[in-house]
């Protein structure tokens, strides 16, 4: 079966075509600087159009960055981009435009599948994926299923688990999410009111990850002590989704992960520390497929037990 995959970013996305664990097409494309997805839409065929030149796709499958209703392929609801998304029906886009079924489903939740599929999580049924990155993402895996609960958003909003009552307003809505206390969008509003900021090496250069770990490397206290933060709010998150879930491993992805030498010793050892799990030790891993995660993941999205709309 050959499958068509979207990943849908901020102003980017990756369009390829899947054949079980070969990737035979893809291309990255810029969308247009709009906020509604149907504007982005005739790019986004366009584009499938060309990686399935030579192969006709059976099917599409569609991950999107927002909390999905994958049982009735609907967009349930956006933080911020893509407003409109909520009332488009992409199946029957899918339909018309190419006589194909499309599945849906939450971007973090499809890199879990892929990373099952043909990565660090291969042969795992137990298991929390989470993505550092802009923002955070964090899906949980139980006996092999991915979690959905009623509403279809259980077991996918590991970024948002609340860790400190007292914290940030995040952009969900809540206060001291995980990903508002320590992302990279919250970076720089937290180093810019971290005490000292201004005469750190952190001062001088727009913020991010990279920079962060360069200065806390070359010693800089400030962001040393920053670091320790937000290595400390990961490892919150880790021990909150560890008690809500019971995974036997954490799978990390995302950009922030070029600092994984760093960053997993710690959370190995915090989350051996504070976890309560009688029956053994919590594996941390990193991810192994990067950007391609979420591509290889419409496979084993098609082997769900959903409904295909057509
Ligand atoms: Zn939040």
């Amino acid at each position: 079966m050959k499958i068509l995959a979207v990943d849908l970013g901020g102003t980017h996305a990756t369009c390829a075509l899947v054949e079980g664990r070969r990737i035979l097409a893809r291309e990255t494309i810029a969308l247009p600087g709009s906020p509604l997805l149907a504007t982005s839409l005739e790019t986004i065929a366009a584009s499938l159009d060309r990686v399935q030149a030579q192969n006709p796709a059976n099917a599409i499958g569609f991950g999107f960055c927002g909390l999905v209703d994958s049982r009735s392929t609907r967009i349930a609801s956006t933080n911020g981009k893509y407003t409109d998304a909520v009332d488009l029906d992409l199946s029957h886009w899918a339909v018309q435009r190419f006589g194909l079924p499309l599945r849906l489903e939450n971007d973090a939740r499809l890199a879990l599948l892929g990373e099952r599929f043909a990565g660090a999580a291969q042969g795992e049924t137990d298991v929390v994926m989470f993505t550092l990155g802009t923002g955070i993402g964090g899906v949980a895996m139980i006996g092999g299923q991915l979690l959905r609960g009623k509403h279809d958003q259980a077991g996918v909003l590991g970024g948002h688990i609340p860790v400190n009552f007292a914290g940030r307003r995040c952009t969900c809505g809540a206060i001291g999410c995980a990903e508002s206390e320590a992302s990279g969008w919250s970076l720089p509003l937290i180093a810019t009111e971290w005490p000292d900021y201004a005469s750190s090496q952190l001062a001088s250069r727009r913020l991010d990850f990279e920079k962060l770990f360069a200065c806390a490397t070359a010693g800089d206290s400030v962001s040393r002590e920053i670091v320790d933060h937000c290595l400390r709010v990961w490892g919150a998150a880790a021990v909150a989704a560890i008690h809500s879930f019971d995974p036997e491993l954490l799978v990390y992805g995302g950009g922030v992960m070029k600092s994984s030498d760093l960053i997993l010793p710690f959370l190995q050892e915090y989350v051996d520390a504070n976890a309560w799990t009688p029956w053994g030790k919590v594996r941390v891993r990193a991810a192994q497929l990067g950007n391609d995660a979420a591509l290889f993941g419409v496979v084993p999205l098609f082997d769900q037990e959903l409904p295909l709309v057509r």
